[in-house]
């Protein structure tokens, strides 16, 4: 199915982004506003508009969504643990602060103090 949103074109190369990680499933890029040091978006690349969107049988994909997190923090910037680490966000719905509905995660990280925009919430 062919969808016209934002994510959906920069997962179809049609609007550019800065990509740090891509696979036949996921595709992860600079936030283009980032509110900390390192601010990754990672996104499925099928059309899905939010996690309260998600099934019991999407969670085999949502895990490995959940699993590339690490590695792409460390990977890209965030301090190693235990003094480091990363903040992982999906903001969803309205009240969320979700602005594009197309399911993503906020990977945040990087050597504090963030603005004030990362903290409490990305
Ligand atoms: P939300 O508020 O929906 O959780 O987050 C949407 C995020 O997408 C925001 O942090 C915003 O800065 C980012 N964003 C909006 N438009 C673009 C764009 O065209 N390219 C990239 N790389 N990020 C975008
Ligand atoms: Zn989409």
């Amino acid at each position: 199915m062919s969808h016209d949103c934002l994510f959906c074109k920069i997962a179809r190369h049609e609007i550019p982004a800065r990509i740090v990680h891509e696979d036949d499933e996921f595709l992860a890029f600079h936030d283009i506003n980032p509110a900390a040091p390192v601010h990754l978006l990672l996104i499925p690349k099928h059309h899905v508009a939010s996690l309260a969107d998600t099934a019991p049988q999407d969670g085999a994909w949502l895990a490995r969504m959940l699993q590339l997190v690490p590695a792409l923090a460390a990977d890209n910037g965030c301090n190693p643990l235990p003094e480091g680490g990363f903040r992982l966000v999906a903001n969803t719905g309205a009240e969320g602060g979700q602005e594009i509905d197309h399911l993503h995660f906020h990977i945040l990280g990087g050597s504090r103090p963030w603005s004030k925009r990362a903290a409490p919430a990305a």
